[in-house]
Parts: structure tokens; C-alpha cells; sequence
């Protein structure tokens, strides 16, 4: 509990009416999109400027209170649920976009921006910023910044990390610094900004941001491929890159995820198919359509038994749409929907899709995959429902089979969502102990006294290891 005190400070700080306390408002913050997860927070702060947010972790850092920063709650590893009580710290008044710049071709931003919010005003000006998560609609980017959240354009352009040029951030007891900056090259001491990308909000709290830009690509051209055979979409995909095409998107999803989506928005895919791949290629239009059509051959060679391809930017948009729906479409099944990432090499996609499917038979759910084949970054998804405590400690376990499966399959637990609270008791599989103890030095550097995320990637007890295969 915060006393009257705590509660004034934290008033004097943003503003009486930023700092809300009524159960109600704490209700609202209480979780995230990750099911099974709820906590009540004790308050919950709304700063606008860096220096409201530096005055706050004065507070909470001299009081110890936990801080659980907060951008739009879309992370699906419970990385924003309080661990019972502590402040919520949330970004979404710093939403102002700052600047773009067109001759350094850099934007810079405040953390609450929403990502789909700078997507249009980059574009405005003929600009492109690739990271595209699916939920850029509503996802700020200093969550990105902080899950160095991927999207559909993973392959060709890379994750959230690799645009993060420059940020300002405050540390826990409230210094406000900066990393980085709008320089191309900069070598000068640890590079800070890499660290902080994907630290989950256990590090700092990241106010501003300054992101680089890229010209517009000229054309977009896509097609979508439909197989019979699980192991032949699989092929394909490495079989694409080997043929040294890297398309911007390279989706996959399987035969469980293409009924649902057909069940729902009704695109005439055949229901009976393996798999399907959708892939979309950017750049001059003249490489756009040798490359879809070089594609197209790939598929056609590996057995697809339909490759549909598209320019017009409606037809293409209509292509997409199959992936596009797949999480609303298998949502729509139970009650409760629960979305991992693990991810393996490309060169496993097959076997680690079958394995998949062999835990979903073992532990009797209901498990569809999809994802972003291009990077081995699959979803396998699991219709539930969290009032049903028996199937729910059957997905506990097929879920941590799975990550076992892409460990051993020379993957890893997460590419994309992060660990936060649902994985961490898996974080050691990954990184081992001395990964972990060097971890944790570096939050103690950050936050001696840990105050920010506490409960957060260090899980108090790793879970034993599963037995795979048997
Ligand atoms: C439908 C759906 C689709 C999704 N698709 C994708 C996808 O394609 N790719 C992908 O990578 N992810 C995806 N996600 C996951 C999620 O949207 C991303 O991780 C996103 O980056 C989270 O942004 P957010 O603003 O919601 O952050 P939050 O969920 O609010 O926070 C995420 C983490 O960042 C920390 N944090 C947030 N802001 C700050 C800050 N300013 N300073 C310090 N710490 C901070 C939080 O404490 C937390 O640990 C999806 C989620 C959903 C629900």
C-alpha cells in the first residue's frame, strides 16, 4: 500500500488527475494480453514529459516501490501485469512524435507513440519504417523498443533493435540520460541502446526514441502457395533463400489455422491443404516481378498445387488477408487463446511443426501454427479455457515440451514476445546459468534495488527440464 504521502508526491509529480487510484482505473491495469495473468497495482501514473517520469522513480526509488512501465499492454508474456501492488508506470500521454528528419532520414519520438501512428507519418512524406508488428495498431514503440518486436517484414528488414539508433531514458532512481544518437557509426564505450532494446523494461524506463528510416520501397508484389505436404512447404522456404531471394515477408500457416481462417472470412483456400505460404516481395518493380516469379517457379517445383500472385495492391491486400485474420480466426474457437513464439533455424520448420503436433496429440488440445516461416518464428496457438484448471495445466506442460523441442532443435523460447513473467521460469533452458548470473549483474548495475519489473525475466525457480521424445 502507498501511504497518503507516497500518494501526494506522486501527485505533486504528474498532476492530481494523472495519478489514478480507483479500483476501477486499477482494474484496467491489473493485466495484459497475456491470459491467465491479473495482479492489482496500487496506483497508476501517467506522465507526460521525461522529467515527470525522472520525478516518479525519485519517488518510488526512495520509497522502494516496484514500478511495471507500460506502454499499450499488448505483450503476450505478462510483462506488464504488477506483481501485486507497486505503481504502473504508463507512457501513453508521451505520444508526440518529435521530428522527422529527411536528410538524416531519422524519426524521433516519445515512447507512447502508437507504432501504426508513426508508420503514417513517415509514409506521408515518402519515408518507411519496417518493423510492423501485428499489433501496430495499438503497440507503442517504447514497448517495442523493449520486446524488440518483429513483424511481418522480420526477414528482409529486421526487428525493432536494428532500427533503434538513439534514446533518452531514466534510470531507476530517476537520472535521466541518453544513448546513441542520429550518427551512423558511433563506437564510443558499451553500446547501451543495444542493450536496452528487449530488456523487457527491467533496465530503464525509455522516454524518447530515434529510429531510422528508410527510402519507400517502389512496388510490392505477392503470391500464396498451397501444398499438400507439410514437409514440401518447409523445403521451399529454404530452397527461396538458397535461390538468394530474401522476400519481406515469407508467412506460413498450417492446415488446423487454414480452416479456421477460411471458417471465418471466407477466402476460397482449400481446407484440405497441408500448409500454405504467403510471401511477398518489395523493392524496384522490375526485381519485384523477377523474384515473385522466380518464387512462383520454387513453389511449382516443390510440389504447391496452387500459386496465386498478385500486383494490384487490392489483390494483394486480399492474399494477405489470410494471414492477417489467423489469430482472430482461431481465437473465435474457446474462450481462451494462448499465442507462443518458440522458434528454430529455417531448416527445422518441418520437424519442429511436426513435433508440435505430436504434444498437441499427447496433451489432447487443440494447437494450430502459424508464423513467420522466413525466420523460423513460429505461433503455435492454443484454443483453451482458463476455467477449466485440468486442460490448463495440460497446456502448461505441452507448452513447455515445446519449448524443449525447439531448444533441441537448436532454437530458442522466444523470438519475438519476450519472457517476462510466462517464460521466465524457461529463460535458464536458454541462456544457462552463467547467462543468467551475467544478466543479473547487468539489472543490479541498472536497478540495485530492484525496483523495475521486479518478477520480470528471472523467474524464482527454473522449471525442470521435459523429456522430448520418448
Ligand atoms: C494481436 C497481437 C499481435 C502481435 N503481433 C506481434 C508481432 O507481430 N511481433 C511482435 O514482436 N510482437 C507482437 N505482439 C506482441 C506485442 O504487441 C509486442 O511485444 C509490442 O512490442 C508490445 O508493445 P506495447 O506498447 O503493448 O508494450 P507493453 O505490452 O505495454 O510492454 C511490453 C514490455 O515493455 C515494457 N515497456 C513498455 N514501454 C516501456 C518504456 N517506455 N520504457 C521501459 N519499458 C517499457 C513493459 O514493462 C513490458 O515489459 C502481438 C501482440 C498481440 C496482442
Amino acid at each position: 500500500m502507498l501511504t497518503p504521502e507516497i500518494l501526494a508526491a506522486l501527485r505533486a509529480a504528474v498532476g492530481e488527475e494523472w495519478c489514478l487510484t480507483s479500483k476501477a482505473d486499477l482494474m484496467a491495469y491489473s493485466y495484459d494480453a497475456t491470459p491467465l495473468y491479473q495482479r492489482l497495482p496500487d496506483a497508476v501514473v501517467l506522465p507526460r514529459t521525461t522529467e515527470e517520469v525522472a520525478a516518479v522513480l525519485q519517488i518510488a526509488h526512495a520509497h522502494r516501490i516496484p514500478v511495471f512501465t507500460r506502454g499499450a499492454g499488448t505483450n503476450l508474456a505478462a510483462g506488464t501485469v504488477p506483481a501485486g501492488g507497486g505503481i504502473v508506470l504508463s507512457l501513453n500521454r508521451m505520444n508526440r512524435i518529435l521530428e522527422i528528419d529527411q536528410e538524416n532520414l531519422t524519426a524521433t519520438a516519445e515512447a507512447g507513440v502508437i507504432t501504426a501512428e508513426l508508420h503514417k507519418a513517415v509514409e506521408a512524406v515518402g519515408l518507411f519504417y519496417p518493423p510492423d508488428p501485428g499489433s501496430m495498431t495499438s503497440s507503442t514503440l517504447g514497448g517495442n523498443v523493449m520486446e524488440s518486436a518483429g513483424g511481418l517484414r522480420g526477414l528482409k528488414y529486421g526487428v525493432t533493435k536494428d532500427y533503434v539508433m538513439g534514446l533518452t531514458a531514466v534510470t531507476a532512481d530517476g537520472r535521466i540520460f541518453r544513448a546513441g544518437g542520429k550518427n551512423v557509426k558511433d563506437v564510443a564505450g558499451y553500446d547501451l541502446v543495444k542493450l536496452i532494446c528487449g530488456s523487457e523494461g527491467t533496465l530503464c524506463v525509455v522516454t524518447e526514441v530515434i529510429l531510422k528510416l528508410l527510402p519507400m520501397p517502389e512496388a510490392k508484389r505477392t503470391a500464396l502457395a498451397v501444398f499438400h505436404d507439410m514437409e514440401a512447404a518447409a523445403r521451399t522456404v529454404s530452397r527461396i533463400i538458397a535461390a538468394r531471394i530474401i522476400p519481406c515477408t515469407l508467412e506460413f500457416m498450417d492446415n488446423g489455422t487454414i480452416r479456421a481462417v477460411e471458417d471465418y472470412v471466407h477466402l476460397g483456400l482449400p481446407t484440405d491443404a497441408a500448409a500454405l505460404l504467403l510471401i511477398q516481395q518489395d523493392g524496384p518493380a522490375s526485381v519485384c516481378d523477377a523474384d515473385i516469379q522466380r518464387i512462383a517457379q520454387i513453389c511449382r517445383e516443390e510440389g504447391a498445387t496452387r500459386v496465386e500472385h498478385a500486383s494490384d495492391p487490392a489483390e494483394q491486400d486480399r492474399l494477405m488477408q489470410a494471414r492477417r485474420f489467423a489469430l482472430s480466426a482461431l481465437a473465435r474457437r474457446r474462450p481462451t487463446t494462448i499465442l507462443e513464439d518458440a522458434t528454430v533455424p529455417r531448416s527445422q520448420i518441418a520437424p519442429m511443426v511436426a513435433e508440435i503436433q505430436r504434444i498437441a496429440q499427447k496433451y489432447d488440445l487443440d494447437i494450430c501454427t502459424f508464423g513467420h516461416a522466413g525466420d523460423g518464428n513460429l505461433h503455435p496457438t492454443c484454443m483453451t479455457d482458463e476455467r477449466n484448471k485440468e486442460e490448463i495445466q495440460r497446456v502448461e506442460q505441452a507448452f513447455a515440451e515445446i519449448f524443449a523441442a525447439a531448444l533441441e532443435l537448436g532454437g530458442t523460447i522466444t523470438g519475438e514476445h519476450g519472457v517476462g513473467e510466462a517464460k521466465s521460469p524457461y529463460l535458464e533452458w536458454k541462456v544457462g546459468p552463467v547467462g543468467i548470473e551475467l544478466m543479473k549483474n547487468i539489472k543490479k548495475a541498472f536497478d540495485p534495488h530492484g525496483i523495475l519489473n521486479p518478477g520480470k525475466l528471472f523467474a524464482g525457480e527454473t522449471r525442470k527440464r521435459v523429456v522430448v521424445r520418448q
